[in-house]
């Protein structure tokens, strides 16, 4: 996003991002209202996180599409699934306006299509082409467009959830469970949900703040150290996170264990999984899941890194299950997108029925290990490809993202960053010690460049 003059394209893999009054100017937004209310030309749901630009993202995209004729519905703060289930359930297309996982300077605008989905390319490219040819459609003064107010959002995706799941087995289980919504959008919905379920919920960063002074954004095991610490002291049946729009949730175990998104996906699987259907996972995710679905004769279909991608190749594949290692996991059932309330709500009807703990059923998984690392890219990306190609002679390769290398169930996936001069390198092996060596020589192999 840092020159859309330039490049000619406004949405990244996950809409606009940037920071407001740097790029995210109120005259900006305003511009990018105006082309969404001309493409959409109709009555279009506006929803944010709770970042603290977010009042002026809004009202600036909103004045711009009610100036094209197009009508609004302002359902406020909610996490991003919770405004993607408002647009699927009223057949609306929708505006969010958040920056996810991302630190708190920035914010974004994201479009979401009436069935709820993020918006497809193709689509986005007709907005982009609105803006960048300045043909927006202007209303007379009588046909300018209104907007009107709508909180029924939070009950509506809360009674979605609880929809899909056991809820009276789940209360009668009385759940104990630790909670951080890191200062973001689902700070009043994940406890909420919790409560409804008849579970205790012991709260942290659950009040919103759009500086995110507790932790970062990003639920990774070095921002949630609090979190672990008052699991492992006793007493909770799991620990959940969410990232600042709450598309995603990771878990901890009893005894203070991050849990891999890929690994919790993978529990989903063994439970919800029937015979002949298909579960869809990006590259970067382990290679558990193959050894689940052939035991309950499913397939897994991979594809490139993305949630986006990983959301339509299930509907193309008619895909109930779905989800990616760094905590996305998307329930067809429910909805196409990631929804990390729907994760939560999957692991208590899992565990209700089961007499294992969570940590119990995470140990009964097939056992992989991958290293994530992310390491400076200091040449061209086809260099470091050819390089390891050499490293590893007779090794199978795919390049169908950045480059991947299989030998058995070692393999090496290093990916560019589209955004900036890095390398995401992800190790995976039967052992951790193995994934590590291969994490570090690779790194080594970066770096003599
Ligand atoms: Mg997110």
């Amino acid at each position: 996003m840092s020159d859309p003059e330039k490049n000619k394209r406004l949405f990244g893999t996950n809409g606009i991002r940037g920071i407001p009054n740097e790029e995210l100017t109120p005259e900006f937004c305003l511009l990018v209202g105006k082309a969404i209310g001309t493409f959409f030309n109709g009555k279009i749901v506006v929803g944010s996180d709770n970042r603290l630009s977010g009042d002026m993202i809004i009202n600036a995209v909103n004045s711009g599409i009610l100036s094209t004729g197009s009508e609004t519905v302002m359902i406020g703060v909610l996490p991003t699934p919770g405004i993607q289930y408002y647009c699927k359930k009223h057949n609306l297309p929708g505006v969010m306006i958040t920056a996810s996982h991302n630190p708190p300077q920035f914010n974004g605008i994201k479009c979401i299509d009436s069935d709820g989905t993020e918006l497809e390319r193709s689509k986005e490219e007709k907005i982009e082409g609105i803006y960048y040819s300045n043909k927006y459609r202007t209303a007379r003064w009588d046909s300018i467009g209104r907007s009107i107010l709508d909180n029924s959002g939070f009950d509506l995706y809360l009674n979605g959830i609880m929809n899909m799941i056991d809820v009276k087995k789940i209360r009668e289980r009385k759940f104990r469970v630790a909670v951080d919504t890191g200062n973001g959008a689902a700070y009043l919905t994940t406890p909420e949900l919790l409560s409804r379920l008849g579970a205790t919920a012991v709260t942290l960063n659950a009040n919103p703040d759009g500086l995110f002074t507790s932790r970062e954004s990003e639920p990774k095991p070095a921002n949630l150290k609090y979190l672990i610490d008052l699991v492992k002291s006793g007493g909770f049946d799991f620990g959940i996170a969410h990232d600042g729009d709450a598309d995603r949730a990771v878990f901890i175990d009893s005894s203070g264990n991050f849990i891999d998104g890929d690994k919790t996906l993978t529990l989903f699987v063994k439970h919800y999984i029937r015979k002949g259907e298909r579960v869809v996972t990006p590259i970067s995710s382990s290679d558990a899941l193959e050894e689940v679905c052939s035991k309950a004769g499913a397939n897994v279909v991979r594809t490139r890194v993305g949630a986006p991608i990983v959301s339509r190749t299930m509907i193309q594949e008619k895909a109930r299950l779905g989800g990616e290692e760094n905590g996305g996991i998307i329930y067809g059932d429910h909805q196409y997108c990631r929804d990390g309330a729907m994760s939560l709500g999957i692991v208590m009807d899992i565990l209700s029925k089961e007499k294992k703990n969570l940590k119990e059923l995470i140990e009964s998984l097939p056992q992989f290990f991958i290293t994530r690392k992310t390491i400076p890219a200091r040449s061209d990306f086809s260099i470091l490809s050819e390089m390891l190609k050499k490293e590893y002679p007779g090794w199978e390769v795919s390049t169908m993202d950045g480059i991947k290398l299989r030998n058995g169930n070692d393999w090496i996936l290093a990916r560019p960053s589209g955004t900036e001069p890095i390398i995401r390198l992800f190790t995976h092996s039967q052992k951790r010690e193995r994934s590590e060596e291969l994490s570090s020589k690779v790194e080594q192999l970066v770096m003599s460049v």
